[in-house]
């Protein structure tokens, strides 16, 4: 679903991505693990063009998207096909950005009514199954103001699933969370997964990344020290920098 190949990106001349390339199938979770500053942010946001990329190529679901040539001009689809390319794929931050002035019910409504159109009776009924689905139902009527972190990240995941997303993508979704309230959104992304949904989630979470992913990226400096199933990466790291990383973690 997700193709990534020799992926660059700069910021003022400091290269962040250095060549990467990652592979996601259609069903698979993927799990993107290193130090803090390796890039991991950056190359989540270049999947879905809040970035542009500066050398490679990202296609999904084969689609290709925007990047620069070698002279720097950038070929760029239309907004407007960016747009439709973003629809496609879900984002979920570390701070939960939900719209405070909005009940929960409206926050997961706004964008299938706003972006894509759709009418309200029927997106209503499906916002109020996602709701229920990560276990907020009698919040509906809530102002995010109301509710713990946990309960806010609940709300943004079921936000952007209310668009039907292929691909689901997760920044550190419970980085900013209290310890006690980590494990309730690690359910529902255990269950999403379980589902089918195509994931890949950047996190520090251990233990999430060995029981849910199938496929472990690690990447430091900008570049893919080593990657493959969990058991192998977390189980039996190949590269110093894996062990430091991880022995760091423990
Ligand atoms: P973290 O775990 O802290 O989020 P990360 O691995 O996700 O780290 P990135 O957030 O991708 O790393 O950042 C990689 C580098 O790119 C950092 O040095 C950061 O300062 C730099 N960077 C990221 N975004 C920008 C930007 N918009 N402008 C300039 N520099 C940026």
């Amino acid at each position: 679903l997700v193709h990534a190949v020799n992926v660059h990106k700069a910021f003022h001349g400091n290269e962040v991505l250095k060549g990467i390339d990652m592979d996601v199938r259609q069903g698979q979770v993927v799990c993107l693990l290193g130090p803090s500053g390796s890039g991991k942010t950056t190359f989540l946001r270049c999947i879905n063009q809040l970035e542009s990329i500066d050398g490679g190529r990202i296609w999904v679901d084969g689609d290709l998207m925007g990047y620069r040539d070698a002279g720097g001009r950038l070929h760029h689809l239309t907004d407007k096909q960016v747009a439709a390319q973003r629809r496609e794929i879900g984002m979920v931050f570390q701070r939960f950005n939900l719209f405070p002035h909005m009940t929960v019910l409206a926050n997961v409504m706004e964008a299938p009514v706003q972006v894509k159109g759709e009418r309200k009776t029927e997106v209503k009924e499906r916002a109020v199954q996602l709701l229920d689905r990560v276990g907020l139902a009698e919040k509906a009527d809530a102002y995010p103001g109301q509710l713990s972190g946990g309960q806010q990240q609940r709300v943004a995941i079921a936000r952007a699933l209310a668009m039907q997303p292929k691909l689901m993508l997760f920044d550190e979704p419970t980085s900013a969370l209290d310890p006690e309230l980590v494990g309730e959104v690690l359910t529902v992304m255990r269950e999403l997964a379980a589902s089918g949904m195509t994931m890949i989630v950047v996190t520090h979470e251990m233990a999430f990344a060995r029981e849910v992913a199938d496929h472990v990226v690690f990447m430091d400096a900008g570049v893919v020290v080593e990657q493959g199933p969990p058991r192998e990466v977390i189980g039996n790291p190949q590269h110093d920098r894996t062990r430091a990383f991880l022995s760091r973690m423990r």
